[in-house]
């Protein structure tokens, strides 16, 4: 490595490692890399998958590369030689931003899993040039900017490979571009990104605005564009219908490369939906057999042989459904399609639940997967019982056998060999390195369950980490936390199911409780990081909530010794990998029912943090790993919340006015204190929204939160026993790599 980056940066610079500055010796590495994963066996085989999702939120690309081309250690010690330090090697690499939340990087860590096993599989998706959007924080609110993330020097390859796609008014050629996905010590796979060269960021104004019409230059500019007019949902299917057209048109390209008789297609390509946004493959793939001489018939027989769709929430809202106007607008090509695939479900069951094409003529896009896929599944035990029992319960009665659970994982080398170099190093001298390559092995660590020692050096090692993130947030945010206090992180999307708004009324009672003088033994630091999509107004109140909150403590001298709010700006994976390594109290304390799977709460375990949680998605499956002494759980259980939705059950005014200590909570949202540093606006409006309709039950559990939370928090000062929590949840950990999510999609649907 010294001598090829000696090589590379004389080549590029005509510098040496003794006079070339970070950002040169960045680029240096980036060429190296992407010459070595040239030379990498790409992963083949008779069956190839092809992942189609709207988000893969991958992260920056150097050390997890760097890790799986099994190059980390040394490229490491050649830079510590130097006075380099990796991390801030890094610091240079733009984080792509082309995705959202969990689900999109679901899909990055199942392209690492996937061409680690081996598989001949390539994921396919938009580039997004400005991905989502960039959160900045001023007057105590979210504003977004444009998130321009492509460069000059990146890991993007352009390639030669272009696609016609027609619209109804317009047809535009794509371009694709390439992003090279190797294995850990394993050959290599492709992500597959969709763009169009006529896009042009100039149109660009006033933070996010643009032109929604004008698609020949706006289309692949951000990921989930504002849909809150019809302009917007436009663009929606326009970038959906955009990603399938040029999925498809790959799929039958490789096909015929590799001569393929397309009336076996299903037994040569597997297509995995992610989410319904991708659900256009369905119809597109059949209008293209068609064309191509098949009997509509056959063409359907083969594609639902060929599809398979992962369900990724119950949240109703989120389950897409296109108006057969808009779908006419853009690609009326699709309709007498999606009309054929609709007729053939009311000719076969007289249900209307499970109709294409509703009364009010909307396209349930879940439905065209669940009849014209092969398989659906859903990402946790809990939240494929719900699909099976409520949500798609007709679905299932017609197709039982369709209907599989994978519960969700992370990938090992980005979520602890990356992230947490010094924890992954410290287990592999206890118990060797087999478990980088079988996760299940970390089980091992529980033999040093009673291990003084080792319980020590675990608690040395989080405590490096608590450090380390204090000097981060001050370098990139300016703000100071003490790194004796314990850290209790909640780091998602901002949404009310996830309800960070609860943990703010836990950050205001412990703010009263000290405010009375009941101070903590340890100071509390609560740190949020979370995106509000930009039309969604109450979420948005919340973080104007937390950032009053902060403000109000950090200016109360009486409090902000003891009590600390940090909102992280722009919440990402880069952020994340700081975060979590750091974390005591990891917080997943959605409404029970309403998180699918949740992978943030299996990043914190991992690093050994102790879930605070609902009984609620991969939650419950962690309890059931780790057992009552190893994890805090709280709140109503999702059979009694199902039941309160179906009976309307829940009022929350009710527990508001019979419960002096809630009503208390709550009217501080709109008390003077708050007042005077925030918007009455947002706040009135947020208070009102808790009190008359709280539609994701936070007074429900609130109470039993607080409690179960002070408990923790006091339990956290037997260092010994907490530090035995610590261990059996990394112990315990191993079942949730996305190694194993992968072998069993392989096991079970795709059989590449
Ligand atoms: C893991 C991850 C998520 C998903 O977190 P959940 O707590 O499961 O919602 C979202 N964003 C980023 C950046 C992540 O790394």
């Amino acid at each position: 490595m010294e001598q090829a980056l000696e090589l590379m940066l004389q080549q590029k610079f005509g510098k040496t490692l003794k006079s070339a500055d970070k950002k040169e010796i960045y680029i240096a590495l980036l060429y190296i890399v992407k010459e070595k994963m040239k030379n990498v066996q790409r992963n083949t085989g008779k069956k190839k998958l092809y992942y189609i999702s709207a988000e893969f939120l991958i992260g920056k690309l150097l050390s997890n590369n760097l890790i799986n081309l099994g190059m980390f250690d040394e490229t490491r010690e050649v830079l510590e030689k130097y006075d380099f330090d990796l991390t801030e090697i890094e610091e240079f690499e733009l984080e792509p931003s082309l995705g959202n939340g969990g689900l999109g990087r679901l899909a990055a860590c199942f392209l690492d899993s996937i061409a680690t096993l081996g598989l001949p599989g390539d994921g396919v998706g938009i580039n997004y040039h400005e991905g989502l959007f960039l959160q900045k924080f001023k007057e105590n609110k979210q504003y977004e900017e444009k998130n321009p993330w492509i460069t000059e020097e990146g890991w993007l390859n352009k390639t030669d490979c272009h696609f016609e796609v027609p619209f109804k008014d317009f047809t535009v050629t794509s371009t694709m571009y390439d992003i090279d996905i190797p294995g850990y010590e394993n050959g290599c796979n492709k992500l597959h990104l969709f763009d169009l060269d006529t896009v042009d960021e100039n149109i660009i104004h006033d933070g996010i605005q643009f032109d929604k019409e004008d698609i020949r230059r706006n289309l692949t500019l951000f990921l989930y564009p504002d849909d809150s007019d019809e302009k917007g949902q436009l663009l929606r299917i326009y970038q959906q219908y955009f990603m399938v057209s040029n999925a498809a048109q790959l799929i039958l390209k490789e096909a015929d490369e590799k001569g393929v008789d397309l009336y076996h297609l299903h037994e040569h390509v597997t297509v995995q939906i992610n989410d319904t946004h991708p659900t256009m493959i369905i119809p597109e793939l059949i209008r293209l057999l068609t064309n191509r001489g098949f009997n509509m018939d056959t063409a359907i027989d083969v594609v639902r042989k060929t599809c398979a769709y992962t369900n990724h929430t119950i949240l109703a809202e989120a389950l897409e459904k296109w108006p057969v106007r808009y779908l006419e607008q853009v690609v009326p090509h699709l309709l007498p399609i999606i009309h054929e695939l609709d007729q053939r479900v009311r000719r076969d069951y007289h249900d209307e639940r499970v109709y294409i094409i509703d009364e009010h003529d909307l396209v349930h896009m879940a439905h065209i997967d669940i009849h014209y896929g092969y398989a659906v599944n859903g990402v946790a035990a809990l939240h494929t019982e719900i699909l099976k029992e409520s949500e798609l319960k007709p679905f299932y009665d017609i197709y039982p056998q369709k209907f599989t659970n994978k519960t969700s994982g992370i990938t090992y080398r980005r979520w602890l060999i990356h992230c947490n170099h010094r924890l992954a190093k410290y287990i592999e001298t206890l118990i060797g390195p087999e478990y980088l390559n079988d996760a299940m092995a970390l089980e091992k660590l529980l033999e040093y369950k009673e291990d003084e020692d080792v319980l020590a050096r675990l608690v040395e090692i989080k405590q490096e980490a608590k450090t380390e993130l204090a000097e981060y947030l001050k370098d990139t945010q300016g703000v100071e936390i003490d790194d004796s206090s314990v850290y209790d992180i909640q780091i998602k999307r901002l949404h009310e199911y996830k309800r960070q708004q609860m943990n703010a009324l836990y950050a205001i009672y412990k703010y009263k409780e000290i405010k009375k003088g009941n101070l903590p033994v340890r100071p509390i630091t609560l740190i949020f990081g979370a995106k509000a999509a930009p039309a969604y107004t109450i979420a948005k109140d919340i973080i104007h909530l937390i950032l009053c909150l902060q403000q109000l403590i950090d200016n109360d001298p009486q409090v902000s010794p003891y009590l600390k709010i940090v909102m992280v700006e722009n919440y990402n994976v880069t952020k994340a990998e700081k975060l979590i390594p750091a974390c005591d109290i990891s917080e997943q304390i959605s409404l029970a029912s309403k998180e699918a799977s949740g992978t943030g709460n299996m990043k914190f375990m991992l690093n050994g943090a102790v879930t605070l949680g609902t009984e609620d998605g991969a939650n419950v499956e962690i309890h059931d790993l780790v057992g009552d002494e190893n994890i805090y759980i709280f709140g109503e259980k999702s059979e009694k919340v199902i039941e309160l939705y179906e009976t309307k059950g829940y009022c929350s005014a009710d527990i508001y006015d019979n419960d002096p200590m809630v009503e208390e909570l709550v009217d501080f949202i709109i008390s003077k204190d708050l007042i005077r540093i925030g918007d009455p606006v947002n706040l009135a409006r947020l208070y009102k929204e808790i009190v008359g309709k709280d539609w994701f039950m936070t007074l429900l559990d609130v109470k039993d939160y607080i409690k179960t939370k002070e408990q923790m928090i006091r339990d956290y000062e037997d260092e010994k026993v907490w530090a035995k929590k610590m261990l059996v949840n990394i112990a315990k950990a191993g079942y949730f790599s996305s190694d194993r999510t992968i072998a069993e999609y392989n096991r079970d649907i795709w059989k590449l």
